[in-house]
């Protein structure tokens, strides 16, 4: 005899609970703003509704200039603020680009603790000097690299950087080498959108048998007209070997809208996706959330029209000091993501960036973060937590080092299986460190002397 389900929930007096009762008040990864008050922003007070959801106009209106930025934000912000993103944007590495939308999710009530802002407007007062052992390009993307704008460091996967734009930038980037214009800072080898380049790139992945995985990265898929993006995708599902494609994009973070009104880009994707499956090659998404307030209504409406078309979206965040550097946070934007269909993926201890020495956090953060994220929902919703091995190791599992000591602040990698025999330094941000490290670190001389303790520690 069976028993319909409705007859369960008749008899829920019956059950002895194990758990307390949970207030469903408490489930707060369902909680997300549906839409953020731009209108707050005195800038956009006369924008309505069709407009903010309008792809166009995010484009349209997307801030490049520090000047304009700082224009846009007079009344909202004290002067001091001001002065202090003026001196941060002098002296930052990466140039400045963010939507209205991402604007409107920042409470500029809060700038300084605001997770937005700490992501993508620099203030000079949080600086930190970079740390001695970084450089620019800290993976060695361009030593991987056989052809310019393709690094091939995995025996089976390689990441194609077709161009150098995105619709946002970060303050934390890696690519910082190549992505966004020169600053006063950094000079930049560019990829810009050139054909030539990306015949020769072509022609070296399918000249490869064992590659059978390619990022398409950047820059970002955003920024890619629907037409090249679609040429990226039927050339590569043409290579006998390719058996999956990511299309990695910053976008669904920083502009949803695109995914419900550009028409012409949605359908590149989706056609591409389905040129993937007729020819059983997996196509999917890759994306980039940080924080669980970039994740609203307008976010969930872009993501049920990816799962309609069944277009698989992973999530790969940056441990960020201040932005989600603790496990309620973390715990948050899991849940969250999980909520609105998108799977994710990685965590990275964030990288040895020029400029960004206040973002970085430690390798131990990491651990007991990921320690406090496991169990909390669906095993495949649970995102590994990963070293990007500077030197270009490749990604390691954080919990994966030979050796680690904390009061160094340095921690060993190997990558059997990328670079056999090589031993990867890590070093966390050294203000993070107890005090013995800050000294030694403050020492020059020191070191050599450190390095060489934790290379032999780890054999
Ligand atoms: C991250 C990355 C990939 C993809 O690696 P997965 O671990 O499969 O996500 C490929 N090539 C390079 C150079 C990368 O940095
Ligand atoms: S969107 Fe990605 S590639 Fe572009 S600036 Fe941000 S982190 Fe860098």
């Amino acid at each position: 005899m069976s028993v319909s389900l409705l007859d369960l929930q008749h008899r829920t007096d019956e059950i002895v609970p194990q758990k307390p009762p949970v207030d469903p008040a408490t489930l707060r990864h369902k909680q997300f703003l549906e839409r953020p008050d731009w209108r707050r922003i005195p800038a956009y007070a006369d924008v309505d509704e069709g407009q903010f959801l309008d792809h166009h106009w995010q484009s349209k209106r997307t801030i490049t200039r520090p000047e304009k930025l700082l224009e846009a934000l007079q009344g909202l912000v004290s002067d001091d603020f001001i002065s202090d993103a003026t001196k941060g944007f002098a002296i930052a590495p990466m140039s400045v680009r963010v939507t209205p939308y991402l604007l409107s999710l920042i409470d500029w009530s809060q700038p300084y603790a605001d997770p937005l802002r700490i992501q993508f407007i620099p203030l000079a007062s949080r600086f930190l000097p970079d740390h001695p052992k970084l450089g620019l390009d800290s993976l060695g993307e361009r030593a991987d690299a056989p052809v310019p704008g393709l690094t091939h460091r995995y025996a089976d996967k390689a990441l194609f950087l077709p161009l150098d734009t995105c619709p946002v930038y970060c303050r934390f980037c890696t690519r910082s080498y190549a992505v966004g214009v020169d600053t006063e800072e950094v000079e930049k080898t560019h990829f810009k959108v050139d054909e030539a380049r990306w015949r020769r790139a072509f022609q070296y992945i399918a000249s490869r048998p064992e590659l059978e995985d390619v990022v398409v990265s950047g820059g970002d898929a955003y920024n890619l007209r629907a037409e090249q993006l679609l040429s990226i995708g039927e050339t590569l599902l043409a290579m006998g070997n390719i058996r999956r494609i990511r299309l990695a994009t910053k976008g669904p973070a920083v502009m949803p809208q695109k995914i419900l009104t550009d028409d012409a880009w949605f359908d590149a994707v989706t056609r591409i996706v389905e040129l993937g499956r007729k020819l059983h090659k997996e196509v999917a998404l890759h994306t980039h959330f940080n924080h669980p307030n970039e994740i609203t209504g307008i976010t969930r409406d872009a993501m049920h029209k990816l799962l309609e078309h069944g277009i698989t979206v992973r999530n790969q965040s940056v441990l960020i000091r201040g932005v989600n550097d603790d496990p309620e946070t973390m715990r948050l934007l899991v849940k969250r993501l999980g909520h609105v269909n998108v799977h994710p993926y990685y965590v990275y201890v964030h990288d040895l960036v020029k400029g960004a020495e206040d973002l970085r956090t430690t390798v131990q953060a990491a651990l007991d973060i990921e320690k406090q994220v496991r169990g909390s929902t669906a095993g495949f919703n649970t995102p590994t937590f990963v070293v990007d091995a500077p030197g270009g190791g490749g990604k390691r599992d954080a919990h994966s080092f030979e050796h680690y000591d904390r009061g160094t602040g340095i921690s060993v990698y190997q990558a059997p299986s990328v670079k056999p025999g090589q031993q990867y330094l890590y070093f966390d941000p050294i203000d993070r460190l107890p005090a013995e490290g800050r000294s030694r670190w403050a020492d020059p001389r020191e070191h050599a002397v450190m390095i060489d303790e934790a290379l032999r520690a780890s054999r």
